[in-house]
């Protein structure tokens, strides 16, 4: 039982740490977020647990000027839909970059931030970002 419980635990870090998502052996479509069913297989699909890498592109991007309280801070920021390279796609926001420099079709990685805390010492909310997978410079 006790290692039952161990296991469950890490399984919740392995899903706050990792881009978590099925994969359908019958079709080789990968899903985000996981599915129960493959919408294309229905029933004759097999899917299992499959770890993203984490590499994709900007598929089409907002810029957000305006949020809410928690999130002042950070405004503008940009949140994107980001097509994973394994056919995917998320909506996630995009760090370490201007706004004005996040182009469609950019190569983006993901990264772990810190999302939001609930007071001095409280809890961390994590949860997936992605940043440019080369440094941007800007225009020259
Ligand atoms: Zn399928």
């Amino acid at each position: 039982m006790a290692e039952h419980g161990v296991a469950n635990i890490w399984r919740k870090q392995k899903s706050m740490y990792s881009i978590i998502g099925s994969k359908c052996t019958t079709c080789g479509e990968h899903y985000f977020p996981p599915r129960p069913v493959c919408p294309t297989c229905r029933r004759k699909g097999q899917l299992e647990e499959y770890q993203f890498k984490g590499l994709g592109k900007i598929h089409t991007f907002a810029v957000v000027r305006q949020a809410p309280e928690d999130f002042k801070r950070q405004v503008p920021y940009v949140v994107a839909q980001v097509e994973l390279d394994e056919g995917a796609r998320l909506t996630a926001q995009i760090v370490n970059i201007e706004p004005e420099n996040v182009e469609i079709g950019m190569r983006v990685r993901s990264c772990f931030r810190k999302i939001t805390e609930y007071g001095q010492g409280g809890i961390i909310v994590y949860g997936y970002k992605f940043e440019p997978t080369m440094k941007v410079t800007g225009h020259d």
